[in-house]
C-alpha cells in the first residue's frame, strides 16, 4: 500500500470504524511524520515559551514509542515572510534550530481572521509587522526559502458568515491562483507534501465546488510538491440556514461527514478547528482527521493550567498551577509523569514561578502539556495499530476515552 515517493503520504494500518495510521515521507532530511499526528504552533517562527533546543528535548521519554519523533512545528506563512531572511538559504528548520518536520499553512488557527483584499494572484495574510498581501510570485520565493517539509497552497478563505457571493469569489480566486501555480516552471516546494484547502466558508454549494477543485488538484505535481493532502475547514459552526440552499448540505454535521467522504482517501487530512482531545478522538475515529493543530496545550500552559491526559485513562480536570493551594506542595505536576518538569520539579515550585511572572514556570508547562499531547498521539497510533494486529477495537478504546473525560 505504501508508496516510497518523496513528499508522499501512506496509510500503514486501519481500524474497522475509519480511523487509519499513516506515514509522511518527508523529504527534507527530517525524518518521516507518523500520523495521527499534531503540529505544535510557532509564532514568530518559534514555539511560543520554549527555547528551540527545548523543543527535540520534550518528547524524549516517549523514545521507541510508535512513529514518535521530534515534534513537527507549524508555521504560518504570513509569520514566515517576516522572520525568513532574504537570500536565506538553509530552510526554515536549520533558521530555527528545529528537529522535526515543518508544515507551512496559510491561515493562523490563533487569529483566524484573514479580511482584507483579496484577487485572483494574492491574498492579505497577518503577519506580525501587520497585514500585507502575499502573491504569487511572493509565495513562490517564501517556499524556496522555507524548504518545509508540508505546504499549503495559496488559498482565498472567506470570512465566517461570508455570503454566498464572497464564498463563490473566493472559490474562482483559489482556481486562479491553483491554476497559475500548476502551470509554474519552477520548483519551489522541492518535493514537499502539498496541501489543497476546502474553502467556500458557510455556502454548502461552493465547498461542493471546492471539494471537486481539491479532487481535481490531488496528485498533480505543483511548484515541484505533489498535492497529496488537504485541510479540512471544521465545518460544524455552518448555520443550517446557510446550506440548505440548493447544492448546499442540511446542517453543519452533514457537510462535514459528506465532505469527509467525498475527499479521496489516500490524501493526508489536516483537520482545523479540532483542538479538545474529545474531538480530536472523534474525528480520528471516524478517519476525518490525520494531522491536528496542536494549538490545546499551549492554550492550557498560557493561562497556568498542566494537562492530564491519555487515551487509556480520558482527560482529567486540568490542574490550575497558580492556585494558591499548590504554593508548599511537593508534587510533580501529574504523577508519574515522566517528562522533564514532573521528573525535576514540584508543584509548588512551578506555583511560585508563574506567581512572580517568571517565564520559566511557562516553560515547565509547556513542556508538560506538549509531552503529554505527543503521548497521546502515541497512544493513538498504537490502538489503531493493534486493532489492525488483532488487537481492541479502536470504536471501544475511543468510547472509553469519552467516558472517562
Ligand atoms: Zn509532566
Amino acid at each position: 500500500m505504501s508508496t516510497e515517493k518523496a513528499g508522499a503520504f501512506s496509510i500503514t494500518a486501519r481500524s474497522a470504524c475509519g480511523a487509519r495510521c499513516g506515514i509522511v515521507a518527508v523529504c527534507g532530511g527530517s525524518g518521516a511524520l507518523a500520523t495521527p499526528s499534531c503540529v505544535v504552533p510557532t509564532f514568530r517562527g518559534v514555539v511560543p515559551f520554549l527555547p528551540p533546543d527545548v523543543v527535540g528535548q520534550v518528547v524524549a521519554p516517549l523514545a521507541g514509542r510508535a512513529g514518535t519523533g521530534p515534534p513537527a512545528a507549524l508555521l504560518v506563512q504570513g509569520d514566515a515572510i517576516k522572520v525568513v531572511p532574504a537570500g536565506f538559504d538553509q530552510g526554515f528548520a536549520a533558521f530555527a534550530a528545529l528537529d522535526g518536520p515543518v508544515m507551512a499553512v496559510v491561515a493562523d488557527p490563533a487569529r483566524y481572521n484573514m479580511s482584507g483584499s483579496r484577487s485572483k494572484s494574492s491574498v492579505t495574510v497577518e503577519t506580525p509587522a501587520g497585514r500585507t498581501s502575499l502573491d504569487i510570485a511572493g509565495y513562490k520565493a517564501l517556499l524556496a526559502g522555507l524548504k518545509a517539509d508540508i505546504v499549503e497552497l495559496l488559498v482565498d478563505v472567506p470570512q465566517p458568515g461570508a455570503g454566498t457571493r464572497r464564498c463563490a469569489k473566493a472559490l474562482d480566486n483559489t482556481t486562479a491562483m491553483w491554476e497559475a501555480l500548476a502551470a509554474a516552471d519552477d520548483r519551489s516546494a522541492q518535493g514537499a507534501l502539498v496541501l489543497a484547502r476546502v474553502t467556500g466558508g458557510d455556502a454548502g454549494s461552493v465547498v461542493q465546488q471546492s471539494v471537486a477543485l481539491v479532487r481535481k488538484m490531488a496528485g498533480a505535481e505543483v511548484l515541484g510538491g505533489v498535492v497529496g493532502g488537504v485541510v479540512v475547514p471544521d465545518l460544524r459552526s455552518v448555520a443550517a440556514d446557510s446550506v440548505t440552499a440548493e447544492g448546499g448540505y442540511a446542517s453543519g454535521e452533514a457537510a462535514l461527514a459528506a465532505v469527509a467522504a467525498e475527499l479521496p482517501d489516500s490524501l493526508l487530512r489536516v483537520y482545523e478547528g479540532v483542538e479538545q482531545p474529545h474531538e480530536i478522538v472523534a474525528a480520528v475515529r471516524d478517519g476525518k482527521g490525520d494531522v491536528f493543530y496542536g494549538t490545546y496545550p499551549t492554550a492550557a500552559a498560557d493561562l497556568g493550567y498542566a494537562l492530564e491526559l491519555s487515551l487509556a485513562h480520558g482527560q482529567k480536570q486540568h490542574v490550575n498551577l497558580r492556585d494558591v493551594s499548590f504554593a508548599e506542595s511537593q508534587a510533580p505536576l501529574v504523577a508519574g509523569c515522566p517528562c522533564y518538569a514532573c521528573e525535576k520539579h514540584t508543584r509548588g515550585y512551578i506555583h511560585h514561578l508563574l506567581v512572580v511572572h517568571e517565564m520559566v514556570g511557562t516553560e515547565l508547562l509547556m513542556i508538560h502539556n506538549h509531552y503529554v499531547f505527543q503521548a497521546f498521539f502515541a497512544d493513538i497510533r498504537e490502538a489503531i495499530a493493534a486493532e489492525a494486529a488483532g488487537g481492541a477495537p479502536f470504536a471501544d478504546i475511543a468510547a472509553a476515552f469519552m467516558a472517562a473525560s
